[in-house]
């Protein structure tokens, strides 16, 4: 997809990598805001994040702080020397923010999601050079989030970077918000000239799984990581279970690893191109058992029409799906991939007799 990017705002390109965005998930406070970033500043950290509207699932809860908040920004500016953005959800937000010189901006999830809140945004900052942040829609919905950057794009915007933040998913679970890494790998492959930033506080929803994600993210050579970072994470009047404080957030950054994205070594480049060229033949032999495993499953529903049987056998696909499963597991596969992929399959069979019924030809 041909989407312009700049380099980037000047300033972001001198930044040393990854790059790292930190603040509270919403400005309370003028002292709450400066105690934050000054403490971020002895961390080296040159971005500050912090909400002022906040677009919240149920009513009654804090909304943020409004205008006011931009001042307590500008101050944050002077006074601390660092750079700041906040969240715009409208056009509103987006004329306030400009008027108070506030140096980025985010998309957030839920707006993300509606594509008449983003093209008015988008139209809020036609011929405006500001970078724009656009986290993933909530749902894991690939089209909606490169909707919305193309959207972005079509105004002339180019100082665009991707924010994966996870996708909200029905039921108890191990994240607030489920990663599904696929998407944003996927993203990058799409438009590849995209930064991409992780926000793992959303994705992890509690403190203890931050480090893991933001790892996960930098060896999957995310540009980036925004992180909701709060002088009193305890009694933060927003996602106060997610938030970290300045310190807990260096030593998290200490830890971190971060591996180069490619090296000039010719030894290494010869020995991952033989194991790529071994990954390159086991596809290929996957392929071609998938293909031989299609034909007998159409030869089985040409059976099946021939003695007027249904296509879906129930018992039969539960003893696969446990079988297999199973089977997957005791040669170390996971039973996530084992039941994603039989289920990818089955499907793609009952597709298949699905055509023999109706007397379709395979492609
Ligand atoms: C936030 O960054 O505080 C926020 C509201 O994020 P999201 O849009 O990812 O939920
Ligand atoms: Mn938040």
């Amino acid at each position: 997809m041909d989407i312009k990017i700049n380099k980037l705002s000047s300033f972001i390109e001198g930044l040393k990598k990854p790059l790292i965005i930190a603040g509270p998930c919403s400005a309370e406070t003028n002292e709450q805001i400066i105690s934050t970033a000054k403490e971020l500043k002895k961390n080296s950290i040159n971005i500050f994040r912090a909400g002022i509207w906040k677009p919240r699932t149920r009513p009654n809860s804090f909304e943020g702080v409004g205008n006011i908040g931009l001042q307590w920004l500008n101050n944050v500016q002077k006074e601390v020397g660092l750079k700041v953005m906040t969240e715009v959800a409208n056009a509103k937000h987006v004329e306030q923010v400009l008027k108070h010189d506030i140096d980025m901006i985010w998309i957030g999830a839920r707006t993300t999601v509606n594509p008449f809140a983003v093209q008015e945004i988008a139209d809020a900052l036609r011929g405006v050079d500001i970078p724009v942040f656009i986290k993933n829609p909530i749902n894991p919905d690939m089209r909606l989030w490169l909707g919305a950057i193309e959207r972005l794009s079509n105004v002339g915007c180019e100082s665009l970077v991707a924010v994966h933040r996870g996708f909200f998913s029905y039921g108890a679970k191990k994240y607030r918000n489920l990663p599904h890494w696929q998407l944003p790998v996927e993203l990058k492959r799409i438009i590849p000239n995209i930064p991409i930033i992780c926000d793992p506080s959303h994705i992890a929803g509690s403190r203890d799984l931050i480090q893991s994600v933001s790892q996960k993210a930098i060896d999957l050579n995310f540009d980036g990581l925004m992180i909701e970072t709060h002088i009193d994470p305890d009694n933060a009047l927003s996602d106060k279970n997610q938030q970290i404080t300045p310190s807990f957030l260096n030593n998290l950054l200490s830890e971190l690893v971060v591996r180069h994205k490619s090296i000039d070594d010719k030894d290494f480049a010869l020995s991952l191109e033989e194991l790529r060229t071994k990954i390159d033949t086991l596809d290929n032999d996957l392929i071609n058992t998938l293909m031989n495993r299609m034909n007998i499953a159409e030869l089985i529903g040409k059976h099946k029409k021939e003695n007027d049987v249904t296509i879906l056998q129930p018992l039969r696909w539960k003893y696969i799906l446990e079988n297999r499963t199973s089977n997957g597991i005791d040669s170390g596969l996971s039973k996530e991939f084992m039941t994603l992929l039989l289920r990818a399959i089955h499907e793609e069979s009952i597709n298949i007799q699905t055509g023999v019924m109706n007397n379709k030809k395979r492609k």
